[in-house]
């Protein structure tokens, strides 16, 4: 049976007795490492509550030359939060050719440079991936310091098993192209996780009830690590219903994971993702003909699955 599995932010009272986090802890737990120069540091930061960042990533924001981040407000206001001052010069999606040029400027002279994205690990779904290339490719090193990430936060709870995952990001905002992602995925016997944002959440879960079938479990993770963090079990079939309920539950950031395809599926899940490839190839009649011929699977079914993944209808008319 479906049901919600709300989780309430803790708040933990201030214990008198325990002295809080000691400099002397940070320095034990921190003077042993190496931070080398000439060096990028990729480091993760925290998706919501601030009291996740690790100690060696704060450690190596106080020792780095200068902060690359994706957006130079928010690392400032981050780096305020930890008592931390540096020079932050901004690398975000489009200008990541000019910020390698830069960071590599900077390692060749000898500095740490450290890599943030507005929250969690950069390159996961965030930039940072193409800086990263660019400063391997110039022969210099990069150093990942790890932390939170949405995507294995959200695993980490989902209570969906330890099995592979398939980790997807976000579909693109183009729905018919979203519909053939998730019809790709189908037959995948893997957890599909996937982030949205709020203002898409309603219309992904009805795709996904459309396409993985409505009796598939979602774990639906909102708002992980902050006050209104939520953490709930529903079958695809109850979360369009789920999400109407309450206004404040389409609010927040999302990690959407669902149950993989079940072993020995029917054939119309074996079906979609040839038919996403016939698609590509043939007339929409002849693929579906083509799509039912080799699997077996209904052809009115694939035929109603190709009339939407042919639709290709910008993100805001409706599914
Ligand atoms: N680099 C980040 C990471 O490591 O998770 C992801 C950045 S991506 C631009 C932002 C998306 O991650 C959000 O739209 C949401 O899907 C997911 N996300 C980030 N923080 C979250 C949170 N606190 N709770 C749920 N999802 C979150």
């Amino acid at each position: 049976m479906p049901g919600k599995r709300p989780i309430a932010a803790p708040i933990a009272a201030p214990i008198a007795s325990e002295a809080p986090l000691e400099a002397s802890l940070l320095e034990r737990l921190t003077h042993n490492q190496n931070y080398p120069i000439a060096s990028l540091y990729v480091i993760a930061t925290p998706i919501g509550n601030l009291a996740d960042m690790t100690l060696r990533g704060l450690e190596c924001l106080r020792r780095v030359d200068a902060v690359a981040a994706e957006d130079t407000r928010s690392a400032k206001r981050l780096l305020v939060e930890y008592g931390i001052s540096k020079p932050c010069f901004a690398a975000h999606r489009h200008n990541e050719r000019a910020a390698a040029a830069e960071i590599i400027a900077r390692l060749a002279q000898g500095q740490r440079v450290a890599y943030i994205s507005d929250a969690g690990t950069p390159a996961i779904s965030d930039p940072g991936a193409k800086l990263v290339e660019a400063v391997i490719a110039a022969g210099m090193r990069v150093v990942p310091i790890p932390g939170t990430s949405a995507v294995t936060c959200a695993l980490s709870a989902s209570g969906l098993g330890d099995g592979p995952f398939y980790f997807v990001g976000f579909l693109p905002a183009r729905r018919a192209q979203a519909r053939a992602i998730a019809v790709s995925l189908a037959s995948m016997q893997a957890q599909l996780v996937f982030y949205e944002a709020p203002h898409r959440v309603l219309q992904t879960v009805t795709l996904f009830a459309d396409v993985f079938g409505t009796a598939r479990r979602l774990v639906l993770a909102r708002e992980l690590t902050k006050i209104f963090e939520e953490i709930v079990h529903l079958t695809l079939g109850d979360a369009h219903t789920w999400l109407l309920a309450d206004a404040n539950r389409q609010r927040g950031e999302f990690v959407l994971i669902v149950e993989g395809a079940p072993p020995g599926q029917d054939p119309l899940l074996q079906a979609l993702p040839i038919l996403v490839r016939l698609l590509e190839k043939l007339p929409l009649s002849e693929a579906v003909t083509l799509a039912a011929e080799v699997t077996h699977a209904p052809r009115n079914e694939l035929y109603a699955h190709a009339l939407k993944i042919r639709a290709d209808e910008p993100d805001n008319t409706g599914l």
